[in-house]
């Protein structure tokens, strides 16, 4: 087996993939994971960066940078989001994509990780641009993706439109129909019912499923969401349903607070007539973007940004229970400060792995070309993610460690299998 290292340690995480390492490094100690699969998963398998030149409306051509990495194709085919974004760079996608790997085995899906990403500002351009882009950026990644190696989905800045035009420049360029080389799509075009949702839906069941554990009661309890974006709004409005008082919503451009409970029907709708922004509601109070971080809540959902839990704001968060619907909220020194508290911390790689779960669902429904409703899906989904809640559960209580480790045991648990299971070449 490979012995090339990388050297990080628990100690230095400059980036965030050195986050990923750190907990890997725990996790792998606690485990007790032999080196030599440490050391296949700190390296990605895969990374490509590609140049894309597109024509601007203005007539200027621009050139963006995109970037594929593959970390793992160990159980599976790699599957992971594409991000638009201006902070999109190597480190970020290495440790998305690490975390896909992990995230995958938690869900007991059949595939690895990947992730991709183009450095861009998508809210500065136009709809005829951005489609030139993602075709672009499609053509130049085309043996890279494809429905048993790397499938695509959406992220930060991306949606079902993207991966539709994703779907059609790789069908042009292979020259057939291949819907399953990409989740996330509209229903229309091979995408599952209940995906829109699924993120949300696996916050809701995994905040569920740990209140049980804390012995609460949904109705008893009120929290915060930070993000109003496809996680963070379906997620206030799925565990509103349940019964849940939610005390504060915000996105990019506003935070607001209502001790009685936010209307998030209400908030909904407004999002729908001011182009998807919180800004200008008037449903509570306007507090500033990290008092809701430390607002007095029971529980805390961060569903927009990376590294917002930083020591700092740990120190000051009041809720029992967080549970990370955004990928890598935390950062790896404010889970030592979250864990001292006692606050327990559903990590990313168990509580948004809905999305991904339904994804796969999606993919199945492609292979088959027979396709499920959405109370099927849900059904699906619910048990998945119920049965993903309680292997971490039980692995953190086993090891006598946090959710988060438990988490990452588990998917080490299942990918080492897969290593062994192979065979040494
Ligand atoms: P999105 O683009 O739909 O929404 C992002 C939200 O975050 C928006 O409401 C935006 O205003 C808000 N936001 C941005 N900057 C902010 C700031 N400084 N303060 C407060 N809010 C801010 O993205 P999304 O798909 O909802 O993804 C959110 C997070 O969830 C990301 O970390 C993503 O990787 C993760 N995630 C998404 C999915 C999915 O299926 N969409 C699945 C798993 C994980």
């Amino acid at each position: 087996m490979t012995t090339k290292t990388n050297t990080a340690t628990a100690e230095q995480h400059e980036s965030m993939f050195d986050a990923v390492l750190a907990r890997l490094d725990v996790a792998a100690k606690i485990y007790g994971l032999s080196d030599d699969v440490a050391n296949i998963l700190r390296n990605p398998q895969k990374q490509v960066k590609v140049s894309i030149p597109v024509m601007m409306d203005n007539g200027k051509l621009e050139v963006f940078e995109g970037f594929r990495t593959i970390h793992s194709t160990i159980l599976g085919p790699s599957k992971g989001g594409i991000r638009y974004a201006m902070d999109v760079n190597d480190d970020e996608v290495k440790a998305l994509s690490a975390w896909m790997s992990f995230k995958c085995a938690v869900a007991n899906l059949p595939y690895g990780g990947g992730k991709g990403g183009i450095k861009c500002d998508p809210r500065k351009m136009s709809v005829g641009e951005l489609e030139r882009l993602t075709k672009a950026y499609t053509t130049a990644m085309a043996d890279v993706f494809g429905p048993t190696k790397d499938i695509p989905a959406p992220d930060m800045g991306t949606s079902g439109r993207e991966m539709a035009w994703l779907v059609d420049a790789y069908n042009k360029v292979h020259r057939g129909n291949f819907p399953g080389v990409t989740t996330g799509k509209p229903v229309g075009l091979g995408g599952s019912l209940g995906r829109d949702a699924a993120t949300g839906r696996g916050v809701m069941v995994s905040t569920l499923a740990a209140l049980k554990k804390m012995n609460l009661e949904a109705k008893n309890v009120t929290a915060a969401v930070q993000g109003f974006g496809n996680v963070g709004s379906h997620t206030a409005r799925l565990l509103n349903e349940q019964g849940i008082k939610i005390c504060a919503i915000g996105d990019h451009t506003a935070t607001f607070w209502n001790e009685k409970g936010i209307d998030i029907k209400a908030a909904l709708e407004f999002v729908k007539t001011s182009g998807g922004v919180l800004k200008g509601f008037t449903g509570g109070v306007e507090i500033k973007s990290n008092e809701l971080l430390t607002s007095k809540v029971d529980v805390l959902v961060p569903a927009a940004l990376q590294n917002v839990i930083t020591e700092e704001v740990a120190h000051g968060i009041q809720a029992k229970l967080i549970v990370e619907g955004a990928n890598g909220p935390t950062t790896a020194e404010a889970d030592h400060i979250l864990q001292e508290k006692g606050i327990i911390v559903v990590p990313d790689i168990l509580a948004n792995g809905g999305g991904v779960t339904v994804s796969y669902f999606e993919w199945v429904q492609n292979n088959y070309g027979y396709y499920w409703s959405e109370e099927e899906v849900n059904t699906k989904h619910d048990a998945s993610m119920e049965s993903a809640f309680e292997h971490v559960w039980n692995n953190g209580q086993k090891y006598k460690t946090t959710m988060r480790i438990g988490a990452y045991i588990t998917a080490l648990q299942k990918i080492e299998l897969g290593i062994k299971a192979k065979g040494n070449y």
